[in-house]
């Protein structure tokens, strides 16, 4: 059996009534919510009762675990269904801009989501590029494109791939340095 009760500041607080619980105790969670847990016989305003009496304590709780958490970056669906449409708008062209000016000629590209790489070139000319490359600065977006592109006449990282890649795209190794910075979500 349980309460919900909205704190204007505290947010969502659960009283949870419990068989066996002989104490009134409180929990707050990682997420922000905040459990109460009453004995059973015990009524929902006395725990409500004994929240307020903590509640400068929970706020500060809270405060404290938001400032843990709070570089975390959390991605929910309709964030990466925007990047997407982002992606597929800018990325195609920048790519077929790039390619034209050093001469590839790729067959497909493809936008795709997955947290293992930037982008990737397949043995029958198809690139695919992670939606997250709108989400990184201009010129290391151009970098893993340009990788991916290189990887059109060198299926490998061997001497020849880099100094292909040295020749589009001076300074190519710093680049791929930054782009170890930048996480895919
Ligand atoms: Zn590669």
């Amino acid at each position: 059996m349980q309460k919900v009760f909205i704190d204007e500041y505290a947010g969502k607080v659960r009283l949870v009534k419990r068989v066996g619980t002989r104490r009134l105790s409180l929990r707050v969670s990682p997420k922000g919510g905040v459990t109460v847990t009453l004995p059973y016989f015990v009524p929902y305003r006395e725990g409500l009762e004994f929240f307020m009496a903590k509640r400068d304590w929970v706020l500060k709780a809270q405060a404290r675990q938001k400032e843990r958490t709070g570089n975390e970056y959390v991605s929910s669906a309709s964030e990466i269904e925007a990047l997407r449409v982002q992606a597929k708008t800018e990325l195609p062209p920048r790519l077929a801009e790039l390619a034209r000016k050093y001469g590839f000629h790729y067959n497909q590209v493809r936008i795709k989501h997955n947290s293992s790489n930037w982008g990737s070139c397949s043995a029958k000319g198809n690139i695919n590029l992670n939606l997250n490359l709108v989400r990184i600065p201009a010129e290391l977006r151009d970098y893993v494109m340009l990788h991916e592109l290189c990887h059109l006449r060198y299926l490998n990282h061997g001497p020849e791939f880099h100094a292909l890649l040295e020749h589009v795209c001076p300074g190519h190794r710093d680049l791929q340095q930054r782009l170890k910075m930048h996480k895919l979500i």
